[in-house]
């Protein structure tokens, strides 16, 4: 790509979704913006702040969060790209429960989910 909505020298924001560790939200799994490393959560959860912060800030690519998981997703053709390797980590701490964070997730999340 020869934009700037990839750039591989930004590392993630940290280990989860930056407003659901704001507000004691929740998140099923974790999307990364692959232009200013933001960590969001995806749309299944219940806020969908990826993709709100891909509408707010502009940022149209985004990546997977979580291990595995290689695919990129850009909002502007609403289809999935191939990327380069980002700046680590590639995804959450391995320890990190799904839904996490660890100990914010209600016992019926499954029914809570998007
Ligand atoms: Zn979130
Ligand atoms: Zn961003």
């Amino acid at each position: 790509m020869s934009d700037t909505s990839v750039r591989p020298d930004v590392p993630p924001s940290g280990t989860g979704c930056v407003e659901c560790l704001a507000n004691d939200g929740w998140w099923l799994h974790l999307r990364r913006c692959a232009e200013c490393g933001h960590i969001g959560c995806c749309d299944n959860s219940p806020s969908q702040h990826a993709t709100a912060h891909a509408r707010g800030s502009g940022h149209p690519v985004i990546c997977s969060f979580e291990p595995g998981e290689d695919w990129f997703f850009d909002y502007r053709s609403n289809d999935f790209v191939s990327g380069p390797a980002l700046a680590p980590p590639e995804h959450h701490p391995l320890d990190q429960p799904t839904p996490g964070p660890a100990g914010r997730v209600p016992a019926n999340w499954e029914s809570l989910l998007n």
